[in-house]
């Protein structure tokens, strides 16, 4: 997977990117990241990528040409047309499904606004995906391109150590993940459930499955509408009514 990042503020891809998990990945070749300065395809003396709305209001606006040249730069050696996904309060909300469908894909271009947004027409040029993070505005689309890029790495193979974490995480067939314990057996008083202390698999997968349910229940009920449930999946959660 390429992933090319056409931002005014490179370091804070960068910076965010090459870290933990995912610079690991990059350092093994598995991913790869480019960033792309808009700055550097301004059309105006003093460097500015940005001017006046149109029609008068508050802030500015990231002007059509140097957007579309820093695109049209990475899109020259590409041999098929990438999908462009430009961050936007506006936008498709982002979620594991639109991570696993992104995941499939070879290259993705990420297009970061920055003050009132960019200039609408090279938006209708080149976006094929407007998508957003949730709704909420932040100053720019920095943060949005690295959860999503975060997001679809974790998912492309060996990226993760260990190939069952993706598999399990929440959002696994629509449902939250099982609470996790780790040692000692007993802090402050409190005791990790003993069937995970059982060594008895089927038992210990069972009692996760069913606190997945609950949880999800519980937290997200939302979620259950499209979840992939079992018969003994739905005839746990009849019963469970009180829990
Ligand atoms: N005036 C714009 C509007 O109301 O839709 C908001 C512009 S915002 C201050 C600046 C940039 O931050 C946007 O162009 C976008 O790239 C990014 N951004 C802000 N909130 C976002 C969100 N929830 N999801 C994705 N991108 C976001």
């Amino acid at each position: 997977m390429k992933f090319h990042v056409l931002t005014l503020f490179p370091d804070m891809i960068r910076d965010g990117f090459q870290t933990s998990i995912t610079g690991r990945a990059v350092e093994k070749g598995l991913l790869s990241l480019e960033t792309v300065n808009i700055r550097d395809f301004s059309v105006n003396k003093h460097n500015r990528v940005d001017d006046y709305p149109y029609g008068g209001g508050a802030g500015m606006v990231m002007q059509a040409e140097p957007v579309c040249r820093a695109y049209e730069s990475v899109a020259a050696r590409l041999s098929a047309a990438p999908r462009v996904l430009y961050m936007s309060p506006q936008g498709k909300v982002f979620d594991q499904r639109m991570a696993e469908e992104l995941a499939k894909e070879q290259e993705l271009v990420f297009l970061c606004g920055h003050y009132e947004g960019i200039d609408e027409r090279v938006l209708e040029e080149i976006v094929t995906d407007e998508v957003s993070i949730g709704d909420y505005v932040l100053t720019g689309g920095e943060l949005p391109a690295l959860v999503i890029m975060d997001a679809v790495s974790r998912l492309l193979d060996g990226v993760l150590h260990n190939e069952e974490s993706a598999e399990f995480d929440s959002f696994h067939d629509n449902l939250l993940e099982y609470p996790q314990y780790s040692r000692p057996e007993e802090w402050r008083g409190k005791k990790v459930p003993a069937i995970l202390l059982s060594g008895h698999h089927a038992n210990v997968e069972r009692w996760r499955r069913e606190q997945s349910l609950l949880r999800t229940r519980n937290r997200r009920p939302d979620l259950l509408e499209t979840a992939n449930l079992t018969e003994e999946d739905k005839k746990f959660l009849a019963k469970a009514e009180d829990l």
